[in-house]
């Protein structure tokens, strides 16, 4: 069986949707050996009961593959969606009139109800209504106490549940619904890796989430997923309080002008790269894959183009989900990345920012002046052992093209690594010297055929291997065996 990691692995990290296209135990082992490091469980479809189903397959492909792949649990914040629609679906042409009421119950075709009561006291005339992600528009002509009527702008099909998009409007709706808090509890009693928070509009927004998990010890990291104009105007704010970042781009593309996307793109990346938060470009990046074996090469373009502005992840979404190719498209994705990252071979790694929050001084000091050593010697690995993951992850925001092994004996902190770009987990029971660590790898790579005599390596480690700082580092040469 092909075994991961391997040294020639995308360094950018593939975040897979699981859903009826890979849901067995089968499907999700062929993905993570086509190079899926994270596993996105949409909490938007489903009960805690369907999730609790997947994580256990997934861990069974732990164990199976020996790869301690993460799960992001993507929460669906206040997402708004129609209710039930009294004719489902319903074409609805332009000049057509539509009536939002209060309630669950539409007493006929032209009435629509939503999920968010204050929906009809918060909605102004003059403002947008974008259904069925974008393509049909209305406007709001006319209110009274417990109603308004709209004019189709763009028509198109409409069905129940439908996400409803209101761009430039500002709802009082909180953060989180009573079922987000209920799968934030759920994923803090589950060892879920990464919790996501969808509609993110402040850092408040983040922290009401980061409390949840914190009250109950729980180390997942949390992730803003930036989609509404108003994230985009705090987004510094947002960054700092986040552990990570989506660039949400379906909901974003709807709720900012799609033309304006691409710059988006490339601004949350940048703040992400300053403020060393890791960073997944989200959706559409191989729409076509859902029908077709190839994508187009528009898309292969999008992928490379994300990993060249600095993300550290793409992710798929419907490709894997429910797409006819979920393999194809995670082994095309991997092909784009490691073919663009050629072109990082040779540049010097990011300097050390001013400001390094998650580790010690000394430890960014030792571990960035490492990626320099590495590359000053041609070597072929670094190694960073790592109890939290801290090393790990301030190591990973240089973007160094030679791999870094992140050793830990922590499953939690390996699974963790699993979205920091250029990071390799790799288990290793607790040792207690840095000859140990370096006997240890290089066994490994041996065995692997990833070491041969001659080859180099970096070691990052403490004099007391992983205390409080990383304060040596060690250049050993793998000697004929
Ligand atoms: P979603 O988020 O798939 O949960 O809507 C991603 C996006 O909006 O791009
Ligand atoms: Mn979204």
């Amino acid at each position: 069986m092909h075994s991961r990691p391997t040294l020639n692995e995308a360094r950018s990290k593939i975040v897979a949707t699981v859903g009826p296209a890979c849901n067995s135990v089968e499907m999700l082992i062929r993905l993570v050996q086509a190079g899926v490091d994270v596993f996105r469980i949409n909490a938007a479809h489903g009960t805690q009961t369907d999730f609790a189903l997947i994580l256990e397959k997934i861990r069974q492909v732990r164990e199976k593959t020996g790869f301690p792949v993460a799960v992001l649990l993507d929460l669906s914040g206040p997402k708004i969606r129609l209710g039930q629609l009294h004719t489902d679906p319903l074409d609805v042409e332009p000049g057509r009139e539509l009536v939002f009421v209060r309630g669950e119950t539409p007493h006929g075709p032209d009435e629509l109800t939503s999920n968010y009561e204050k929906l009809v006291d918060e909605v102004k005339v003059g403002d947008r209504i974008m259904l069925a992600d974008g393509t049909i528009s209305l406007e709001v002509i006319q209110r009274s106490a417990d109603r308004f009527r709209c004019r189709v702008l763009t028509g198109g099909t409409i069905r129940s549940r439908q996400g409803i998009n209101l761009p430039g409007v500002s709802l009082s709706v909180t953060a989180m619904r009573p079922e987000d808090v209920s799968n934030a509890i759920w994923a803090a009693n589950n060892e879920i890796d990464f919790v996501s928070l969808s509609f993110v509009r402040s850092p408040q927004d983040v922290c009401t989430l980061k409390d949840i998990l914190r009250s109950l010890d729980c180390p997942a990291l949390v992730i803003a997923k930036i989609e509404k104009r108003e994230a985009l105007e705090s987004l510094e704010a947002i960054v700092d309080a986040a552990d990570g970042v989506m660039v949400a781009r379906g909901d974003l593309g709807v709720e900012i002008d799609v033309a304006e996307t691409p710059i988006a793109q490339k601004r949350i990346i940048a703040v992400c790269r300053e403020k060393l938060k890791p960073v997944i470009v989200a959706t559409q990046m191989l729409e076509s894959m859902h029908e077709n074996s190839r994508p187009t090469r528009a898309e292969a373009s999008d992928v490379a183009n994300a990993i060249l502005d600095g993300a550290d992840a793409c992710m798929l979404s419907g490709e894997t989900a429910i797409g006819k190719y979920p393999v194809q498209a995670v082994d095309t994705m991997d092909r784009i990345m490691r073919v663009t990252e050629q072109l990082l071979k040779d540049q010097p790694p990011a300097p050390l920012p001013k400001e390094v929050k998650r580790v010690h001084p000394i430890t960014s000091a030792v571990t960035y002046n490492s990626s320099n050593i590495a590359q000053a010697i041609g070597a072929k690995l670094v190694v960073v052992a790592s109890r939290s993951g801290g090393t790990a992850w301030v190591k990973s925001k240089q973007r160094n093209y030679i791999p870094t092994l992140g050793v830990s004996d922590n499953p939690a902190t390996l699974r963790r690594m699993c979205l920091f770009w250029g990071i390799m987990p790799h288990y290793m029971a607790a040792f207690h010297s840095p000859r140990e660590l370096i006997e240890n790898v290089v066994q490994w790579g041996r065995d692997h055929q990833v070491l041969s005599p001659g080859d180099r390596i970096v070691v990052v480690a403490g004099t007391g291997v992983v205390d409080k700082t990383h304060n040596t580092v060690i250049v050993h040469e793998v000697q004929p065996s």
